[in-house]
């Protein structure tokens, strides 16, 4: 473990499903206090943070396209309701007291201010946690690329993917017992391996910038911390 931790800043990635608990639609607003505690902790860290947070647990896109309805439209839903996930934190955040705003891709203005690359940096040299709501803007893309692009932007020096698992396995260790965890692997090879961990344009993005990208588990209180000190439980996905 070291004393100064890993990273200078970062871009925390969590899906939608995260926020649900055990219900299984909508926010459990316990279990965004627990991943804001987590936030809050890296934060006094002095680890300069922003968050990306799906919309899964609200709405996806290729649910409506599924059932024969407009992608474009569905995908606009969808990014409203990664908004109306990064209010929540933004509120959980703030109850712990940490300062935190909410910059989207989408105007807003009465909920929210808008993304500009210019604003965030400044926002994050200031120490605030930045949540980066409404995706990248654009239908047909996902809150991964999303947090892998924002994670280029402002010069992240790592991408945190927080799953239901405890990093990458050679098969899904829910469904196969053999399946083991990777502790370090290229981006190259998580696509080549077509491991599921972020769509490839996501993973495509962070090898083009340099970007690591920390897999772990978003359930384990502490663990976002623990890594961030140099222990923990994770796979790197990094090319050195
Ligand atoms: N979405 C989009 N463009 C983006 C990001 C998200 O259109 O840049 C839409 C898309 O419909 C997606 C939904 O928002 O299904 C929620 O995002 P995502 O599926 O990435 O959420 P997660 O799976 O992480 O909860």
């Amino acid at each position: 473990m070291t004393a100064k931790p890993l990273y200078r800043r970062v871009v925390l990635k969590a899906s939608g499903e995260a926020l649900m608990g055990d219900q299984h639609f909508g926010i459990d607003v316990s279990v965004v206090d627990r991943i804001a505690s987590d936030i809050a902790e890296a934060r006094a860290l002095g680890v300069e943070v922003g968050v990306v947070i799906g919309g899964g647990n609200i709405f996806r896109g290729v649910a409506v396209a599924s059932k024969g309805g407009d992608r474009v439209t569905g995908d606009h839903m969808g990014m409203l309701a990664t908004v109306i996930n990064s209010l929540a934190l933004r509120t959980s955040l703030v109850k712990l007291g940490v300062d935190a705003v909410v910059l989207s891709a989408i105007a807003m203005p009465e909920l929210c201010e808008s993304f500009s690359q210019r604003q965030a940096t400044a926002y994050m040299n200031e120490g605030k946690v930045v949540i980066f709501a409404g995706g990248t803007g654009n239908p047909f893309f996902t809150t991964d690329s999303a947090a892998a692009l924002r994670a280029a932007e402002i010069g992240a020096d790592a991408l945190f993917k927080g799953t239901q698992v405890d990093g990458v396995y050679s098969a899904d260790p829910k469904k196969d017992s053999t399946a083991t965890r990777f502790e370090h692997i290229t981006h190259a090879e998580v696509i080549a391996k077509g491991l599921s961990i972020m769509d490839t344009a996501a993973i495509a993005l962070a090898r083009e910038n340099n970007i690591p990208i920390i897999v772990y588990s978003i359930h384990e209180q502490g663990g976002f911390g623990e890594i961030l000190r140099g222990g923990g439980r994770c796979t790197v996905v990094s090319d050195t």
